[in-house]
């Protein structure tokens, strides 16, 4: 008795709410080959090398009987018609791969005694899949830590797209400063700054800062929490910021590749902070230190999104801004000893006055004048030479 008739339907299981299952058709024949697609449907796919796809194809084949020494009840006799699984590692979305479905059926001769009143019932094979990266910690008796991986867990993860970004603000005395991150969240390779906004009216230099890129692990198992930290991207410095600085200025950097997304889970964490540390300036004998914490987020790679419908559009449009520096340079007391105007000789009766507008060094008598200058970054009047008097009142 030949089978090879018989229509074969496929059914995928949906278990999965980031995974989409598809076949080419809808039915089959024994002996076909069969087309299966997977895709992401979420917004992104986790990067890890512990990333697993396990497809599970399953077939059942079933025949009703009619025993012909019991009439009239029929007995459905099923059989395992075949059972595949397949683990794809670190695999891209969409997934497709195809595999033959075997040409017999299960079914021999052995069921002879019985009368067979439909030929065949065939409700063939479900496919489902899922995606898996659970990581367990646990201790050993020797002491050490080990990271376990387990399959078919499905974790959940937090999306920070729509956060804006994360911003900090550091006013003392004389100084401002305004550290913005360009995006709330990064793809592994991807380029971004971090744009240092400052308004100083100190008469002198900062500090150099000193910026650095952390990874932070933090695993929770047992009531226990183990964090880990580790620098991913070397510490980086800015110039100092020179007296009388007004400007912006960026800190370019790029994302390593390969980086973990940040996640949430009751398992662990990623977190992903910008380090700036700086003695900003030593003044009236006491040190201003800035020391902050801005948080990122790492996104997984876009290429592990496939056609997802949430997937963020990636530009590699990348147009850093360039420093601007809105005041004039300060000039230095020691490169000169005399008055810009008048020449007068400095010493410890003619002291060096700053004009505010020019940044050039005057005697007090040439530099008295107090003018409002917002389009210099200034709140309140402050010392003007002469010069700049004059062209300040001529317009
Ligand atoms: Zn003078
Ligand atoms: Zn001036």
């Amino acid at each position: 008795m030949t089978y090879s008739r018989c229509g074969i339907v496929a059914l995928t299981e949906r278990k999965s709410r980031f995974l989409e299952i598809q076949t080419d058709r809808t039915s089959y024949l024994l002996g076909d080959v069969v087309l299966v697609t997977i895709n992401a449907k979420m917004d992104h796919m986790p990067k890890y090398e512990s990333v697993v796809l396990l497809v599970s194809c399953v077939g059942t084949i079933s025949r009703t009987f009619t025993d012909a020494k019991m009439p009239p009840n029929p007995k459905v006799l099923s059989k395992t018609y075949f059972e595949m699984k397949n683990e794809f590692m670190n695999q891209n979305f969409p997934l497709s791969y195809s595999f033959s479905l075997p040409g017999t059926s299960p079914f021999t001769g052995e069921e002879s005694s019985f009368v067979l009143t439909n030929p065949i019932i065939s409700q063939i094979f479900k496919i489902s899949a899922m995606h898996s990266y659970r990581i367990d910690l646990f201790v050993k008796q020797d002491g050490k830590i080990y990271l376990a991986e387990q399959k078919d867990i499905v974790v959940r993860r937090t999306f920070q797209q729509i956060q804006p970004s994360p911003s900090w603000n550091f006013e003392i005395d004389n100084f401002k400063i305004k550290i913005v991150l360009d995006k709330p969240s990064y793809y592994p390779q991807e380029n971004g700054f971090l744009l240092f906004e400052v308004n100083s009216k100190v008469q002198r230099s900062t500090s150099i800062p000193k910026v650095s890129f952390n990874q932070t692990l933090i695993f929770n198992f047992d009531d226990q929490q183990i964090v880990v930290k580790k620098q991913i991207i070397p510490q980086m410095s800015l110039p100092a910021f020179q007296p009388y600085y007004y400007g912006k200025r960026p800190l370019l950097f790029k994302i390593p590749e390969g980086l973990p997304p940040s996640h949430s889970t009751p398992l662990f964490k990623v977190e992903y902070s910008f380090d700036i540390s700086t003695d900003l300036f030593y003044e009236g004998g006491a040190q201003n230190q800035l020391k902050l914490v801005l948080k990122s987020t790492i996104l997984a790679p876009p290429n592990l999104c496939g056609a997802c419908v949430f997937m963020p559009l990636i530009t590699n449009d990348f147009n850093p801004p360039s420093e601007s520096i809105l005041r004039p340079f300060w000039q230095e007391d020691k490169s000169t000893d005399t008055c810009g105007i008048c020449g007068a000789s400095f010493g410890l009766i003619t002291r060096r006055h700053h004009c505010r507008r020019c940044g050039k060094v005057f005697c007090g008598s040439c530099c008295v004048d107090s003018v409002l200058m917002k389009d210099l970054g200034f709140d309140r009047p402050e010392r003007v030479c002469k010069s700049c008097f004059k062209l300040i009142q001529s317009n």
